[in-house]
C-alpha cells in the first residue's frame, strides 16, 4: 500500500515546510507537527487551506498519538544560536522527542527518517566525511547539546530497529540554505543575505577559512524523499552538495550577488566551530541516484530575493 498519511515534525520550519509542500503535491495527507520555536505559520500558511494538510501545535518532548504510514522526525532547532538558547530543552527534543516519534512508529508500523547532520562529525580528522566516519565530537562544549543530541537520536534509531525491528532511515544532512530560513535564524547564508540587504557590516567569524558545503533546499528535500521511500537502507546516509567554500567566499559571493556596500569584518570564532565540512555522498549516488544539481550561486539567487520580500513586508508599507 503506498504511504498516503506522513507525519511532518518541525514541518513549519525551514526544511520541514518544503517538504510538507513536496508531499501533499504528491497526493499525501500530511500533518504538519509543530511548536513554533523556530518556525513559523507563515511558512506553510498557504497548505492551510488544503484538506489534505493539518497543521497541529504540539512540542514533541510529549507524546503524541496518531495514526501514520510515515514519519519525517526533522524537530529540533538547528541554528547554533537557537539550539544554544536552551540547550537542555534542545537535548529533550532529541532524545525524548526521538524515543516519542519511536514509540508511535512501534506502535503504528509506520517507516521513520530521522533528520541528523553533519555535526555528528563534529570538527572532523577525515575529510571529506563519509557514513563509516565516527566523527570527533566534544562531548561537553556548547555545542554538544545538539551534536550529541542527534547522536543519540541516532542510536536509539538504531536501538529500535535492532530491538523492535522499526523500519527506520537516518539522513545525515550537511548545510542547507534557501527560501524560508528566519530573518533570525542566524546561520550563515542567511545572516550574510540579511547583512548584505541592509548594507550593513558581514560579519566572518574568525578569519573566514573555515569551509562549508551549501546544499540548496530543493536538492535536500528530493533526497529526503528518495532515501524514505528505497526499500533497504537502514543505516545513515550523507545528504549534502559536495562543493566546498570557505566562509570569506560565501561572503564575497553574497556581496557580488546582492551588489551591496556592506564591508566584510570579523568576529570572534564561536568555541568548537568546525574547520572544515564536506560531504561523501558516493552512498547516496550508488544507492539514491541522487546528486545535487543546483550549484551555489543558481540556490543564492532565489534566496536573496526571498530575503528582500521578507524585509520589505518586515518595514511595512511606506
Ligand atoms: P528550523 O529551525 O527552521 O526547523 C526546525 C523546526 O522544528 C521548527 O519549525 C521548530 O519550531 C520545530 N521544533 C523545534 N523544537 C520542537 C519541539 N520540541 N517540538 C515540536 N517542534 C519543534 O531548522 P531546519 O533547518 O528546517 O532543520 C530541520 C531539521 O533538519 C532539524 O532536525 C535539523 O537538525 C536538521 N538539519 C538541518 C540542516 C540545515 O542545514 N538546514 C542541517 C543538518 C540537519
Ligand atoms: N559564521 C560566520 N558568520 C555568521 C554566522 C556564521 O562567519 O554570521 C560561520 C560560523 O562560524 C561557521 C560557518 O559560518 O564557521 C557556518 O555557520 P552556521 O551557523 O551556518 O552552521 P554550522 O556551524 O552549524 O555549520
Amino acid at each position: 500500500m503506498p504511504a498516503n498519511r506522513i507525519l511532518v515534525t518541525g514541518g513549519a520550519g525551514f526544511l520541514g515546510s518544503h517538504l510538507c509542500d513536496c508531499l501533499v503535491a504528491a497526493g499525501a495527507e500530511v500533518i504538519c507537527l509543530d511548536n513554533f520555536f523556530t518556525g513559523s505559520k507563515r511558512n506553510v500558511a498557504h497548505l492551510l487551506g488544503n484538506p489534505r494538510f493539518e497543521l497541529l501545535r504540539h512540542d514533541l518532548v510529549q507524546p503524541v498519538m496518531l495514526e501514520t504510514d510515515q514519519i519525517y522526525n526533522l524537530a529540533c532547532p538547528a541554528s547554533p544560536v537557537h539550539y544554544q538558547f536552551n540547550p537542555v530543552k534542545t537535548v529533550k527534543t532529541n532524545v525524548m522527542g526521538t524515543i516519542n516519534m519511536l514509540g508511535l512508529a512501534k506502535r503504528v508500523r509506520a517507516r521513520i527518517l530521522q533528520a541528523s547532520t553533519s555535526e555528528v562529525y563534529g570538527d572532523p580528522k577525515q575529510h571529506p566525511q563519509s557514513e563509516s566516519y565516527w566523527g570527533h565530537v566534544n562531548p561537553i562544549g556548547v555545542r554538544s547539546c545538539y551534536d550529541e543530541g542527534k547522536r543519540v537520536a541516532e542510536t536509539l534509531m538504531m536501538d529500535y530497529h535492532r530491538q523492535n525491528g522499526v523500519d527506520i532511515r537516518i539522513a545525515r544532512i550537511f548545510n542547507t540554505y534557501g527560501p524560508r530560513m528566519a530573518v533570525n535564524d542566524g546561520r550563515v547564508v542567511s545572516n550574510f543575505i540579511v547583512q548584505a540587504l541592509c548594507n550593513q557590516p558581514i560579519t566572518i567569524y574568525g578569519d573566514g577559512s573555515q569551509t562549508r558545503s551549501f546544499c540548496y533546499v530543493s536538492d535536500l528535500i528530493e533526497g529526503l524523499w528518495r532515501l524514505m521511500n528505497t526499500e533497504g537502507l537502514t543505516g545513515p546516509v550523507n545528504l549534502g552538495n559536495p562543493a566546498e567554500f570557505t566562509i570569506r567566499e560565501l561572503a564575497e559571493l553574497v556581496v557580488e550577488l546582492t551588489g551591496s556596500r556592506s564591508r566584510i569584518v570579523t568576529r570572534p570564532l564561536p568555541q568548537d566551530d568546525p574547520v572544515q565540512r564536506q560531504p561523501d555522498i558516493t552512498l547516496a549516488r550508488e544507492k539514491l541516484g541522487w546528486t545535487p544539481s543546483v550549484p551555489l550561486r543558481d540556490g543564492l539567487a532565489p534566496t536573496i530575493e526571498y530575503f528582500k520580500r521578507r524585509l520589505a513586508e518586515e518595514a511595512g508599507p511606506g
